[in-house]
């Protein structure tokens, strides 16, 4: 699976510590990130992640583009609801385009770790249905 990480600042701990404990299960899958939060990580972890830029500058926008073309299968985004973003337009169209795509989508930790443990047990094969169906067309 092509899983997306995304933190904003405030979050950027959590993601570290969630990368950590789950490096296991994501070490198994396709990681791609906005800039920071893919820098903290790989600091942290293991875990080699394909890195946009940072989400102000674009990087969510360019998660989006993956959503829009069927790229993504899940997104995990720790948004940080108490300070206001630049971006908050490219946060707004990058939550829409997971729903307009029906990709499973988290904006917090607690529904990221329930997503990543339906994952490791195998609950997104669906999306691999999708893509061989896709690539048959
Ligand atoms: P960052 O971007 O990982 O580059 O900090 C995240 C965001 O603010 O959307």
């Amino acid at each position: 699976m092509k899983i997306a990480l995304i933190a904003h600042d405030k979050k950027k701990d959590d993601m570290v510590q969630f990368a950590t404990a789950y490096e296991p299960v994501l070490n198994q899958h396709q990681l791609y990130s906005t800039g920071t939060t893919g820098k903290r990580i790989m600091e942290a972890t293991n875990l080699q992640i394909t890195r946009f830029c940072s989400g102000p500058l674009g990087g969510d926008q360019q998660v989006g583009a993956l959503v829009a073309t069927n790229e993504i299968d899940l997104v995990l985004f720790f948004r940080d609801p108490l300070t206001a973003q630049p971006h908050e337009p490219d946060i707004t169209a990058l939550i829409r385009l997971c729903d307009v795509y029906r990709i499973p989508l988290a904006t917090n930790i607690a529904t990221a770790e329930i997503l990543v443990k339906g994952l490791k047990r195998g609950d997104f094969e669906w999306r691999n249905i999708i893509h061989e169906r896709d690539s048959s067309e």
